[in-house]
């Protein structure tokens, strides 16, 4: 029996279909407009205000990032210049709208991974008051899908406003390895569809019009279609990428030999020994277009990137600085969330060192010392909020051994407990004796059963010999009538059993 097809169904069913689909699977790319909306337009309308009365002079950038970049001045001066110069343009453009002969002050940075290259444009982006996106460049292929399309880059902009699609045209996009999709020297890691990438993001780099919908994205499509039932027309938003500040860096690390060899070729005498260091940052700061060209960079693409920078690798002084001095030092952050618990964390001074010394050694940077304060913390942060520790001091012993550390102060804190333990069995006694007239002493094997089980079990120390002696005014009673005891002594049997002990007390008593 063949089932008779409604096309009017069909549709229904499908257009449903897409709708639940948009909706659980928002939204990667597409802004959300629903989103957007709930942010009032006075609001929008006031960041974006921001942004165009933009100021600041570069000193007053560059003091800002001080507060939370510690050393790469050059850097820091550098990007202050470019991004007063581009926002003071944008501010321009926006009361004279013939405004042109600008070279947007792109920039590219150079240096090792983890001394804070992002850092400082997330730092920027802030203080501005733009969206800012980061990516690597590596997850781009010439083609678009496998990995992404650099346009996206430029969607993900609007994304992060909210939707606010003018305030995206005034982002950051910042760009990292951008030396892994060199085409030339560097071999080892010849990536043929490098220079595809590169073209694509000159494109972008340069002036042009993103479309909001992708069209490889299956997701956004259900977006048109279903707006296009909706409304009957389709509309084609659009982002102009005049005003996009980009900024690409990598660490480029066959480069200052390239330096090097062209210094040397003009320099009769220059010395052949390996490099270290520091005089890779100063090659890289004698940087030249062909150097770049010569690596594998496209010359139009690197001629879209005036400002050129180094950032330094850091030493075990500036990542001590770094958790001493950045106002955002991961420190800042395991401080508050023992404080959650009501814990206080003291460092002294000389931990600071150990830790900068063991990240140090890491070799990656100020990452390093996320790794070290994780493996410092992890213990305690597991163990110290079920205990009683409220404060406690982080010395350079306990960095250098967190385990022995965790396992002393978790000692410490037993030996703590036991006193306060044994304070309260003792006021027990005094109060059992208040009530009954009947003095009753645990030996040091009833202290110990009794303080293992309050700590082991978790009970309250009152409530728990309440329970535990609940026989024992009456029952110590009968035996008082008979044979009066100055105090009855109680063993770690009375904590195993109490009421053995007890019915034993009374029969040998009264057998006797
Ligand atoms: P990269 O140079 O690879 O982009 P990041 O900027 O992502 O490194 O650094 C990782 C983290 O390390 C930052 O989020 C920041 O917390 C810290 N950091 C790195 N460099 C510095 C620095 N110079 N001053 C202060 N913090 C830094």
């Amino acid at each position: 029996m063949t089932e008779k097809i409604d096309p009017e169904k069909m549709q229904k069913e499908f257009m449903e279909a897409l709708k639940r689909l948009a909706a659980e699977e928002r939204p990667s790319r597409m802004p959300e407009t629903d989103k957007g909306q709930d942010e009032s337009e006075e609001k929008r309308r006031q960041k974006r205000e921001t942004v165009l009365r933009f100021d600041l002079k570069p000193k007053d950038v560059k003091k800002y990032l001080d507060r939370y970049v510690i050393r790469q001045e050059e850097a820091k001066r550098v990007l202050s210049i470019a991004v007063c110069d581009h926002y003071n343009h944008i501010r321009m453009c926006a009361r004279d709208k013939n405004c042109k002969n600008y070279t947007k002050q792109n920039v590219v940075m150079l240096g090792p991974t983890g001394v804070g290259k992002t850092y400082l444009i997330r730092c920027l982006a802030d203080l501005i008051g733009v969206p800012f996106v980061k990516a690597d460049a590596t997850k781009f292929s010439e083609t678009g899908y496998v990995g992404g399309d650099v346009e996206d880059l430029v969607r993900d902009l609007v994304y992060k406003a909210d939707g606010d699609i003018a305030l995206a045209q005034y982002g950051m996009i910042y760009l990292d390895e951008i030396d892994k999709i060199a085409a030339g020297l560097n071999m080892q890691n010849r990536d043929v569809s490098g220079t595809g990438v590169q073209r694509g993001l000159l494109k972008i780099m340069e002036e042009t019009e993103v479309s909001l919908r992708n069209p490889q994205d299956i997701q956004s499509q259900f977006q048109a279609i279903l707006e296009f039932q909706q409304k009957g027309t389709l509309t084609k938003p659009v982002i102009n990428t005049r005003h996009i500040l980009f900024i690409v860096s990598g660490v480029f690390d066959q480069l200052p030999a390239l330096i090097e060899r062209r210094l040397k070729s003009s320099h009769v005498g220059f010395s052949a020994v390996p490099l270290r260091e520091t005089d890779t940052a100063d090659l890289l700061r004698k940087v030249q277009t062909e150097d770049f060209v010569k690596y594998g960079l496209e010359p139009e693409f690197i001629g879209r990137l005036p400002v050129r920078t180094v950032c330094d690798p850091l030493s075990e002084e500036d990542l001590y600085l770094i958790l001493k001095g950045s106002e955002e030092s991961i420190l800042k952050q395991y401080t508050a969330s023992f404080e959650s618990y009501g814990i206080k964390i003291h460092y002294e001074d000389q931990s600071l060192w150990e830790m900068a010394k063991l990240a140090s050694a890491e070799k990656t940077g100020a990452r390093g010392l996320l790794t070290i304060c994780e493996r410092i913390f992890r213990g305690l942060k597991y163990e110290l909020p079920s205990s009683s520790v409220k404060e406690f001091t982080l010395t350079a012993q306990m960095v250098t051994d967190p385990q022995k550390a965790l396992e002393v102060l978790v000692e410490q804190d037993r030996q703590q407990q036991r006193v306060e333990i044994i304070d309260a069995i003792r006021r027990f006694e005094e109060n059992f004796f208040t009530k009954s007239g009947i003095r009753i002493e645990f030996d040091q094997a009833g202290l110990g059963a009794v303080v293992s089980k309050v700590l082991d079990e978790g009970h309250f120390v009152n409530e728990f010999l309440e329970r535990l002696l609940s026989n024992y005014v009456y029952g110590l009673g009968l035996i008082q009538k008979k044979s009066p005891h100055e105090k009855f002594i109680l063993t770690d049997e009375v904590v195993k059993g109490p009421n053995t002990v007890l019915d034993q007390w009374i029969k040998e008593t009264y057998e006797a």
